[in-house]
Order: C-alpha cells, then sequence, then structure tokens
C-alpha cells in the first residue's frame, strides 16, 4: 500500500498542530505508523490521498451509522447551506429535530441542542448539580465522557492508549468531586454512596462502554444504578453520546428498558455535522437559563446545516427499522469469526457484541470492566491492524475503541471482511 501523499500530509501537519491531528486517537500511536490522510468517503467507503481504498469501520467513530454521504442527507444540507450558514437566532429545524429526538426518546421530555458530545455531558453535569444542589457526581473507570475538566480522570478512549491517561493542566480542585467506581461493580457504587452520604450528585454512565472497547453491563447493573440513584435523591445520567440511535433507535434506554433522569447524545444526532443534545425530566430542564439559574448557551447551538443533517439522519433512521435487525446479525458475523480466528489460530480473543457495535479483544479473559479490557495484548492488536488496513479494511487505530457496522456495509464487503480477519485472503 502506497502512502505517500499522507506521510507527506503528515509532516506538514506535524509542524502546524500537535502530533498533526485534531484528535489524539487519530495519530495512529498506539498502532506504530503514521495517520491516512481521508479525501472523500461514500457509503461504506473511504479513500485516503493516495486513493487507497478501504472498507471503513470505524465510520467516523460513530456518526456514520448510514454509510458516508448518503444522498438524501446531502441534498438537504447542501440546501441548508444555500440558506445561510448560521443566524444566532432560533429556527424552525431546531424545533423540528428537538420534537423527533423527544419522540424517539420519550425520558428527553425537554431538551438541548450543543455542539458536541463534549459539551453535551458537561451541561448535564452541571445541570445534575444544580437542580439537586450537590457537588460529587460518580464516573466509571474506564468510561469517555469527552474531554471537559472534570471527567478526565479514569477516562477512556484516546486517553487510555496516551501516557496519560488522567491530563495534565486539570486542577485537583476540578476532579475532586468525581468519583470513580468500577463498571459492573455494584459495591464499588454502593460503597461510594456509603461514604459520600447525601452529597452525591449523580452518576454518569455510558450504558455499554464503547470507550474502553465494548463492555457490557452485565444483568441488572443498570437497574441497579437506577435504584440506588432514587435511594439516595441523586440522578443518573446515561451518556448515550455513541449508543443513542444506534442500540436501538431509542438507544440504550429503550434496549435495555430504563428510563434515565438526563441523557446525552452526539454522535449520530448530527449525521456527521457537529451537534450535541442533553435532555431529560422537565423539571430538570427548567433549571437551564433563561428559565433557570443553570448557565449554559452556544453561538452555533443548533445550526441550521447541522440540524438539516441530524433531522435527516434520524428520519432515514425512524422509517428503516430494518436496519437494526440487519446491523446487528452483520456484527454478529463478525463477532463469530474473530471467535473462530481465535480458536483456530490459537490466538487468545475475547469478543464483545451487542447490536451494531463490537470489539475483539487479545485477552483470555472474559471482559467485563476496565481491568479485564486493560488486560489485552495492544501489540497484537497492532499487528491485526496493520494486517487488516493492507488489505483494504480501515478499523479502529486502537484496541479500545468499537468496531461500527453501518448500513451502508453489504453482507459481499461483510463477508470479505471475515475471511480476511482468517487470514484466508
Ligand atoms: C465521543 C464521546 C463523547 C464526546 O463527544 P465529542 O463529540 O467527541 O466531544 C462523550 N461521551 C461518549 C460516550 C463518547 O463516545
Amino acid at each position: 500500500m502506497k502512502d505517500n501523499q499522507s506521510a507527506v500530509l503528515y509532516e506538514q501537519a506535524c509542524k502546524v498542530m500537535p502530533g498533526g491531528v485534531n484528535s489524539p486517537v487519530r495519530a495512529f500511536g498506539s498502532v506504530g505508523r503514521t495517520p491516512l490522510f481521508i479525501s472523500r468517503a461514500k457509503g461504506s467507503k473511504i479513500y485516503d490521498e493516495d486513493n487507497n481504498e478501504f472498507v471503513d469501520y470505524v465510520c467516523s467513530w460513530g456518526p456514520a451509522i448510514l454509510g458516508h454521504a448518503r444522498e438524501e442527507v446531502i441534498d438537504v444540507v447542501t440546501k441548508a447551506a444555500r440558506d445561510g450558514l448560521t443566524y444566532g437566532a432560533p429556527t424552525k429545524r431546531e424545533v423540528q429535530l428537538a420534537e423527533l429526538i423527544a419522540e424517539i426518546m420519550p425520558s428527553m421530555e425537554m431538551l438541548r441542542l450543543v455542539s458536541s458530545g463534549t459539551e453535551a455531558v458537561m451541561s448535564a453535569i452541571r445541570a445534575a448539580r444544580g437542580y439537586t444542589g450537590k457537588d460529587m457526581i460518580i464516573k466509571f473507570r474506564g468510561c469517555y465522557h469527552g474531554h471537559s475538566d472534570g471527567l478526565l480522570v479514569k477516562a477512556g478512549s484516546a486517553a487510555l492508549t496516551q501516557s496519560q491517561p488522567d491530563s495534565a493542566g486539570v486542577p485537583k480542585a476540578y476532579s475532586e468531586n468525581t468519583l470513580i467506581a468500577e463498571f459492573n461493580h455494584k459495591e464499588s457504587v454502593e460503597e461510594l454512596f456509603e461514604k459520600y452520604k447525601g452529597k452525591i450528585a449523580g452518576i454518569v454512565v455510558e450504558p455499554v462502554a464503547a470507550n474502553m472497547g465494548v463492555v457490557l453491563p452485565q444483568e441488572n447493573f443498570l437497574h441497579f444504578l437506577r435504584e440506588i440513584t432514587l435511594e439516595n435523591d441523586a440522578l443518573l445520567i446515561f451518556d448515550e453520546v455513541i449508543t443513542g440511535f444506534r442500540l436501538s433507535i431509542g438507544g440504550a434506554q429503550a434496549y435495555y428498558g430504563i428510563k434515565p433522569d438526563l441523557t446525552t447524545l452526539g454522535k449520530i444526532v448530527g449525521g456527521g455535522m457537529p451537534i450535541g443534545a442533553y435532555g431529560g425530566r422537565k423539571d430538570i430542564m427548567e433549571m437551564i437559563s433563561p428559565l433557570g439559574p443553570v448557565y449554559q448557551a452556544g453561538t452555533l447551538s443548533g445550526n441550521p446545516v447541522a440540524t438539516a443533517a441530524g433531522l435527516k439522519t434520524l428520519e432515514i433512521l425512524k422509517a428503516n427499522p430494518q436496519y437494526y435487525s440487519e446491523m446487528k446479525e452483520k456484527a454478529e458475523y463478525l463477532a463469530n469469526t474473530f471467535r473462530e480466528y481465535g480458536t483456530h489460530s490459537g490466538e487468545a480473543v475475547h469478543v464483545n457484541q451487542v447490536g451494531s457495535l463490537l470489539s475483539a479483544f487479545f485477552t483470555e479473559k472474559q471482559v467485563t470492566d476496565f481491568e479485564s479490557a486493560n488486560s489485552s495484548d495492544t501489540k497484537k492488536y497492532a499487528v491485526y491492524f496493520n494486517r487488516l488496513l493492507e488489505q483494504g479494511i480501515y478499523v479502529a487505530p486502537s484496541q479500545y475503541e468499537a468496531m461500527f457496522v453501518s448500513a451502508a456495509h453489504s453482507w459481499e464487503e461483510v463477508k470479505r471482511t471475515a475471511e480476511i480477519i482468517k487470514g484466508k485472503l
């Protein structure tokens, strides 16, 4: 595979941007090579500056659930752009998008659009603190909730593969109110509620953890979180930035049948454009300015071009419920492929999969929490990554990110991918 153009761009990029990238995981550091610069994408395929073609299982880290550059989405975006890029005033599409989100996720009785997942979670936590009058928040080791100061504690995603899992530049005072529990370990949550009685505003959790690789909630874990928050007058915040509109159209909350107090969205909700959203119980959301005392704002919030992409994407997903069963079947097929590969090669592989999300961990352990995820052999992952890339398959350049199947992946592509995974092509 030639990557001359990417190599030249990377060299230029490194002079003007830290590590040559605008988000750390793109640097390919943990797979021992330099990044490919992407020039275009269509459907399930992406193309780099050297015109190499790849079947894309990164899907922009989740948003591209319909595949890339879907015609109906591009049409509305193009039209919206012609009508002006931003006004800083309310628009009809914001109302339509908010209504559609609330219809799909009934727990979001009232919501706010923002411009990223980071902003959504940061704002939801401010709302939770404002509403409860308490300061402390419980998060789980290995869960990622964006890069705001108070949440960069034992975070997942690129924070796992970079040398500083806990960021420099975060004052201790900012993270002091962030308590860390272990995913799938009920006792660790109970202990915190006992120790900090009456001080905990809420729990924020990825209902399916997808930033330490995909880690599923064990039976009753999410129900337990619902109960313990209710017992302690604390709020349950589901960070559905990845799982929203992916696990099912109604997200993890519909999939597992749990009603959180607040929900945060990102990725798919923008259909490839920058949108985040947070919302939930009306009495909590009425705390937000200008109705209430919790301040939160954004110059480009509810941007007219972005809402066009988000609205059309959600409309297409809603009109095509079969996408979810199809994506799930393809993800299951890939998961079984990894298991077969593990059995035949003698390689220790543990696979977690739910809906269109999956991860193959290079470890002997069942992966149920941060510690077991972290037992993975990242060097083996790097070998696997490079082998696939050379054969035209683009997967996440990190053991700790999910593999995403989209509605645009054909069976033919999935089966070819499977042959490559098994080393038969
Ligand atoms: C990606 C992600 C975020 C952050 O969203 P950005 O748009 O990158 O700021 C927050 N929470 C979860 C679960 C995510 O996967």
